[in-house]
């Protein structure tokens, strides 16, 4: 039986891999050992109970497609865990637990084929009697208010929270706008809210959702001809929270069904959360009147942590994880991560991961390994608008003069070197790149990223420029 196993996980893994950035395969799959296949179930070894945990987090959706491929739709996971510290015994303990395919625990797999329970948001379009409907909050336990927590970064946000799930609807901060960069809380604060009145007020309706799975069901109901129906569903919501209600940007349909159905409830003294990765002020593509609307309550941001904070959080996550870290390894990664928390928990969590599979200890070394992965690939994430800027701003010309038609060489080759890091930084497709700098075609960027790439190894001065905006480009 062996060797079936062997092989239906390999054909999984070949699809596993061409689906999964290689990085993630790499840490998440390659450890992974096939027992045994009986019947429709397929076991296979994973290294911790952490690993286990992650896997059916964040990748059961793609286990499962590969695994209906292979064993039909009945098909079955079984975890097979060995137990950690077990590094002297000859046989290691093992734990076997059924994939949650049958216990299901992850709410964003609500359309995945084998799960047995739903939790998908009941169709309000086609039950009548829709007063007695019980409607799912799509809320996730896990974001509570217990385990966000407290810095100067986000007292405000956290304190508001709290006000308005003690007394939804009967407070000053309606609608209660969260907003900040990605990574900083927005969408755990707003679930930590819901959760929260859902446990103090059960009679409630609270609902969780998206604005971009807000928008999905509103373009559906156009088509289904059901546009009141939906209107009419969400009316009768106690506490609607949408998170990153940026995505309603140029979307107008749905921003005017929005309108209607926050004025409906604010009207009614209902509690409205919106999360959004910008203040109101910076919104675009938002109708005036919505924007005016949000002003309305308040407006709370979350910020950047502070160091202390930072340290905390890492060390709740690990005191909940039940792993035990030295405090100089948590300090440094705490010092060296400080763009968003989601980095910082990716950080430690690949720590973990890499010591738990590779069974070495967790050191400073290792942490420094991880740590400048994570660093370096913050760092990517520069736009192409600040580059020229950056670049304009070395040259002491205006962005207008760098995207300019002119052919004078010196304002050629800053445009040049603009063209050359954004390649090198931005995930732009050249074609993006030109439209962006000066309406260029793909082939100009191309030429330009080529002559730089020549000239550095023929002009020094030339050079020059190219290590010194690197430079800044860097930081
Ligand atoms: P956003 O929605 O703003 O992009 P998330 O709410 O998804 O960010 O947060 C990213 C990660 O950081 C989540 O795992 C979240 O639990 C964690 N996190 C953010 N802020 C805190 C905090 N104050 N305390 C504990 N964990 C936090
Ligand atoms: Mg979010």
């Amino acid at each position: 039986m062996e060797a079936n196993a062997n092989n239906i996980w390999s054909n999984c893994l070949i699809f596993i891999k061409d689906n999964i950035q290689s990085q993630a395969y790499k840490t998440w799959f390659e450890p992974i050992v096939p027992v045994k296949i009986f019947e429709n179930s397929l076991s296979i070894q994973v290294p911790s109970k952490f690993f286990y945990e992650w896997l059916e987090e964040h990748y059961v959706k793609i286990l499962k497609i590969a695994l209906i491929k292979e064993l039909g739709k009945d098909a079955r996971l079984v975890y097979v865990i060995k137990m950690e510290n077990t590094f002297g015994n000859k046989t290691p303990f093992t734990e076997s637990i059924p994939s949650s395919n049958q216990v299901g625990i992850n709410p964003q797999d609500v359309d995945a084929p084998l799960k047995t329970y739903s939790n998908e948001l009941k169709n309000p379009f086609v039950i009548p009697g829709i007063r007695n409907l019980q409607i799912e909050s799509q809320l996730n336990p896990n974001y509570n208010f217990e385990n966000f927590l407290e810095g100067d970064s986000n007292r405000l946000a956290r304190s508001a929270g709290l006000a308005v799930s003690n007394k939804p609807g009967g407070t000053s901060f309606n609608p209660l706008m969260v907003f900040g960069g990605v990574g900083l809380g927005k969408t755990h604060l707003a679930h930590a809210i819901g959760v929260d009145i859902k446990e103090k007020y059960p009679e409630k309706t609270v609902l969780y959702i998206s604005a971009e799975k807000f928008t999905q069901q509103y373009i559906e109901s156009v088509k289904k001809n059901t546009r009141n129906d939906f209107i009419h569903f969400y009316q009768i919501i106690d506490v609607l929270i949408i998170d990153d209600v940026q995505f309603l940007s140029g979307k107008s349909g749905t921003q005017d069904v929005f309108f209607h159905i926050f004025n409906h409830l604010h009207q009614n003294g209902k509690q409205v959360i919106i999360t959004s990765d910008k203040a109101p002020v910076d919104m675009q593509d938002i109708e005036q009147r919505l924007l005016s609307r949000f002003k309305w309550g308040l407006s709370a941001e979350l910020q950047l942590p502070d160091l202390e904070t930072r340290i905390s959080i890492l060390k709740n996550k690990l005191y909940r994880d039940g792993v035990t870290i030295g405090e100089n390894i948590i300090e440094f990664v705490a010092k060296n991560i400080k763009t968003n928390v989601r980095e910082l928990e990716g950080a430690i969590i690949s720590l973990i991961a890499q010591s738990s599979f590779n069974r070495v200890e967790i050191d400073l070394e290792l942490a420094k390994e991880i740590v400048n992965k994570f660093v370096k690939n913050t760092k990517r994430e520069v736009s192409i608008d600040y580059i020229q800027k950056v670049v304009s701003e070395y040259f002491q010309m205006d962005i207008s003069t760098l995207q300019s038609k002119t052919r004078k060489r010196h304002i050629v080759q800053a445009r040049q070197l603009a063209m050359y890091f954004a390649k090198k930084f931005t995930k732009a497709s050249l074609a993006s790149i030109g439209s962006q700098i000066g309406k260029r075609d793909h082939a100009t960027v191309l030429h330009a990223c080529k002559t730089v790439d020549n000239l550095s190894f023929t002009d020094k001065q030339f050079r020059k420029y190219v290590e010194d905006l690197n430079q800044k480009l860097s930081i």
